[in-house]
């Protein structure tokens, strides 16, 4: 498990992608214990969009490596059954990004074909993106935070990890990766451009290199 996350990181640090995370975006405290996480605030993170991003990834890999003739269009399937109080914030969520990008569509689905899953309760600490410690990513949405902030803004924005963006929390509201930076007044829940190519990037390049670490794995 492990050896092939890393293996797969070292392809995100080829992208480029770990290397995009802003300063700000390094918290000053980090709680060891914890799987890495992905907040909305710059006071919840410990960055890390990255292990999520992988987890979904590989996740969507090694079901298209089991089924080879799947369709082109790469579909990212959700399991929202257990943050029941947000499904209208993510069913917005999906339309947003479905419409915003072309090489990866949001599908949701039963939790046993879900390539991650929304949750939703109580932290301090916010809501973020995260995964089990398992491979599976999850995301996490707060209550308290959901009734601060626009709540379909923080579920698109957390839904942006699942497609491989990290945060930037130092950006104007315009960027939907800004988070809870530019402050609760910021409803802003629509990509800018910069962040839609960049996402149609890393599933048409990410993809293909994760798929071949699949392909790798089953033989292929
Ligand atoms: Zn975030």
């Amino acid at each position: 498990m492990r050896k092939h996350t890393c293996a797969l990181a070292a392809t995100a640090v080829a992208l480029g992608l770990a290397t995009a995370v802003p300063a700000a975006a390094v918290p000053s405290t980090v709680t060891p214990a914890q799987a890495p996480r992905a907040g909305y605030t710059a006071s919840s993170t410990t960055d890390t969009s990255d292990a999520f991003f992988q987890a979904v990834l590989r996740s969507v890999a090694e079901k298209r490596a089991a089924n080879p003739n799947s369709a082109a269009a790469v579909t990212v399937v959700y399991d929202a059954s257990r943050a029941p109080t947000f499904s209208a914030q993510i069913a917005r969520s999906t339309q947003i990004w479905n419409s915003a990008v072309s090489n990866v569509q949001l599908r949701s689905g039963s939790s046993s074909s879900a390539d991650f899953s929304y949750r939703e309760g109580n932290d301090s600490r916010g809501s973020y993106a995260s995964t089990d410690g398992h491979g599976s990513g999850y995301v996490f949405l707060d209550y308290r935070q959901n009734q601060q902030y626009d709540s379909t803004r923080v579920t698109a924005h957390e839904t942006g990890h699942v497609l491989g963006l990290p945060d930037h929390y130092t950006g104007p509201c315009s960027e939907l990766m800004s988070g809870g930076g530019p402050g609760t007044s910021c409803t802003n829940s629509i990509p800018n451009a910069a962040e839609r190519n960049r996402v149609n990037q890393l599933w048409a390049n990410g993809l293909a290199a994760a798929m071949d670490k699949a392909l790798e794995k089953s033989g292929r």
